[in-house]
């Protein structure tokens, strides 16, 4: 597997090639994650989640590479270190979602008692 430096590469080189700089500023590559996001989910729609596995894998498959494309290229363009973002926002999360609060537990922080 290659590294997220090595992925992030490959992308900009991708894009440096069609002369796309210009058009990845953060706004656009936020619509473009949120709107990859949004394909998607649409898969999803009318089916239970095993229905819309079985019936668009490849579609799935697509979806979730054009998110992670945008997801590299919003960090590469903004200087956000995705390891260090990852680390720090679980470390947040595992004060917000305590084991013995969390366990088997499908609320959100802010409905434990
Ligand atoms: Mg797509």
């Amino acid at each position: 597997m290659r590294s997220l430096e090595e992925m992030q590469k490959a992308i900009a080189d991708f894009c440096r090639e069609r002369d796309w700089d210009q058009f990845h500023n953060g706004k656009d590559l936020a619509i473009g994650i949120s709107t990859e996001a949004n394909e998607l989910l649409d898969l999803f729609r009318f089916k239970s989640p095993e229905e819309a596995l079985a019936a668009h894998p490849e579609e799935i498959r697509e979806e979730i590479a054009d998110i992670f494309f945008f997801l590299l290229r919003f960090a590469e363009r903004n200087h956000i270190d995705l390891d260090e973002a990852l680390k720090e926002k679980m470390e947040k999360n595992s004060r917000k979602y305590p084991v013995e609060k969390a366990k088997g537990s499908n609320k959100k922080y802010n409905e434990f008692e």
